[in-house]
């Protein structure tokens, strides 16, 4: 079985078309009538993919949805002794065969981190595992990048495929598709591309050692953990960085690596639905106690627990990583212009923190 195919431009809905008959396929477009943004969608027909720029969402919700059902339950009274009622459970997870086509690196790499936290322990979360488990990543070698990405200074990069199981590379006239791992490859024979000439290989080759050279970001975002502890207590920084805050919370719904969530009860009657929810570390609820009690009640405070846990907590607990992938998401929807680089970059000690 050929692990690569060179799919043309002009028929890659048509192999798009092909995969989503067997699976379930996610494409980033254009999000409505609204063309500014775009997001990832199930991949139809009239839709053109919308590969030359990232999607203003990551494909977060495709494997941890912004509101799903956990469990459903019904009580119901025994016919043999109405006063006692009985409660029955349905909680079936769902996880059938899905394809994210066109990622790019950060949007995979973002649930490399979602993988520790839902499945490393020590609880498994069999809701985010099954879907995860059942999940294809055809990651773009990226090509378009802008002012707010900054992949390279928490160690990724545009080639960076870890977390993908096939790399697209975007040739003049279309995309070498490879398979990254065994699971990929009838993937491969489902798209029905052609043999790849060996001049597209060279090509694609060329392509992705320019792409692998790239630096996106200038700044050395890795080791900020201990920067991270010296700044905390320092309430003026946090302050100066980012007094403009609104808590609006965009900036977690965005994030390919914010996970925060709520559970909650739904009735009707007898019967009821128990829906998990995308929530946000940045408002003022989140972590409100009954006691009326709130461990962060400023929106500095706020702040500065995401800052510390994507690059501080996050590496001490899983070896090194960052809870951040570099995607700039954050920086290019906060509506007040708060960029999380300068917060980081800043920690440094004597680190000019002037606006
Ligand atoms: S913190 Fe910002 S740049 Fe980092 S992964 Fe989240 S949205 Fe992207
Ligand atoms: S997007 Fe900007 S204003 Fe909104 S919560 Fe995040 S940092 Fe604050």
């Amino acid at each position: 079985m050929s692990k690569q195919v060179f799919i043309p431009r002009d028929s890659l809905n048509q192999a798009l078309e092909r995969l989503s008959s067997k699976m379930n396929v996610w494409v980033p477009a254009a999000s409505g009538s609204n063309k500014c943004g775009s997001e990832f969608v199930p991949y139809r027909p009239d839709l053109i993919p919308l590969l030359n720029r990232q999607t203003t969402t990551p494909p977060k919700a495709v494997v941890f949805p912004q509101v799903e059902t956990l469990l459903s339950y019904e009580y119901t009274k025994d016919p043999d002794n109405p006063s006692r009622v009985k409660i029955q459970l349905d909680d079936t997870s769902a996880g059938s065969p899905t394809l994210i086509f066109g990622a790019r690196p950060c949007d995979a790499r973002g649930f490399l981190l979602f993988d520790q936290v839902f499945t490393r322990g020590p609880f498994t979360d069999k809701y985010y595992r099954d879907r995860r488990e059942n999940s294809y990543f055809a990651t773009l070698v990226c090509l378009e990048w802008d002012s707010a990405c900054f992949c390279s200074s928490v160690g990724s990069g545009p080639t960076d495929m870890e977390g993908s199981d096939l790399r697209v590379t975007p040739l003049k006239d279309g995309y070498l598709v490879e398979a990254l791992n065994e699971r990929a490859e009838p993937i491969l024979s489902l798209m029905e591309g052609d043999v790849p000439t060996d001049a597209q290989q060279q090509d694609a080759r060329k392509l992705q050692e320019e792409a692998s050279r790239q630096r996106v970001g200038n700044v050395d975002l890795t080791r900020s953990a201990t920067d991270f502890k010296g700044r905390f207590e320092d309430k003026a920084y946090w302050r100066a960085m980012v007094s403009q805050c609104l808590s609006c919370g965009v900036c977690t719904f965005v994030c390919p690596t914010c996970y925060c969530f709520s559970i909650t009860d739904e009735m009707q009657g007898l019967k009821g639905e128990r829906l998990r929810s995308w929530d946000s570390c940045m408002f003022f609820q989140y972590t409100l106690e009954a006691s009326g009690h709130n461990p962060r009640p400023t929106r500095f405070e706020r702040y500065r627990n995401r800052v510390g846990h994507k690059f501080s907590f996050i590496p001490e607990k899983y070896n090194g990583m960052i809870g951040c992938c570099g995607c700039g998401r954050c920086i290019r929807s906060c509506p007040v212009s708060i960029d999380i680089r300068r917060v980081v970059e800043n920690l440094k000690e004597n680190a000019c923190v002037c606006a």
